[in-house]
């Protein structure tokens, strides 16, 4: 979320509580960048394939604002419409998470809108907070994502018919090969996958990120190639 950070880092047992009474403001004037797990949980949400979330959605990795106003565009008369499944960010807020050069996982604390109705306090820890906001399997597919996009520009830097550097390896501005595309919109990499297997194409998140992680492995590694001819 692109906003002002308070410069308070908290550890994981630190002390924390956050109580939301649903003002809405903080889903207002955000930068909100999805990730591919979180692009598959909204557009699984919407029942649209990840190819047309992106399309009427976002605005690059970004969740577009609603016309002519700073709210997010799934922002409802009576909250978010998307609640379920609304991406890490959201869930973590008032919270910013990075982690230092020692690989320690830190939380920033983000400024509040100052028409904010939620209340602060430390009567829980971080950890707690984590928890209530069920972000742990967001973050186990973070993970995932971060090795296999490691993994990936490895194998196009050492294949010297694709990109040469890391950076190169998402903008790429092959017409046939878009990388980022194949990370980013993860329908029609796990549909072609799903037929070189002879398997049904997955219905639950759970198993579309797995065989998503998987067949890029599988690309990664040269066993499989999932030239897609509508990119
Ligand atoms: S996805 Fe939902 S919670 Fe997140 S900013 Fe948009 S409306 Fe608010």
């Amino acid at each position: 979320m692109g906003m002002g950070l308070k410069d308070t880092i908290r550890t994981i047992d630190a002390a924390f509580s956050y109580q939301c009474h649903a003002c809405n403001k903080c889903c207002h004037g955000k930068g909100i960048q999805v990730n591919p797990y979180e692009t598959m949980r909204l557009s699984s949400h919407l029942k649209i394939t990840t190819t047309q979330f992106r399309h009427y959605y976002l605005k690059g990795q970004f969740l577009k604002h609603k016309e002519n106003s700073k709210a997010c565009i799934f922002l409802g008369t009576k909250g978010c419409t998307v609640h379920k499944d609304r991406p890490q960010v959201c869930r973590l807020y008032p919270l910013g998470r990075f982690r230092r050069d020692s690989g320690e996982e830190v939380f920033t604390e983000l400024f509040p809108h100052p028409e904010s109705k939620g209340v602060y306090g430390d009567s829980a820890k971080v950890k707690d907070y984590l928890k209530t906001q069920k972000v742990g399997s967001y973050l186990k597919a973070e993970k995932s994502y971060l090795k296999l996009i490691q993994k990936m520009a490895k194998a196009a830097w050492h294949d010297q018919s694709r990109s040469k550097s890391e950076t190169a390896f998402f903008k790429s501005e092959d017409k046939t090969i878009k990388y980022a595309d194949w990370v980013l919109d993860p329908d029609p990499v796990i549909e072609k996958y799903c037929q070189w297997k002879t398997i049904e194409f997955p219905l639950k998140i759970a198993q579309k990120l797995k065989l998503h992680i998987e067949a890029l492995n599988a690309w990664a590694d040269g066993k499989w190639n999932p030239v897609i001819d509508n990119y």
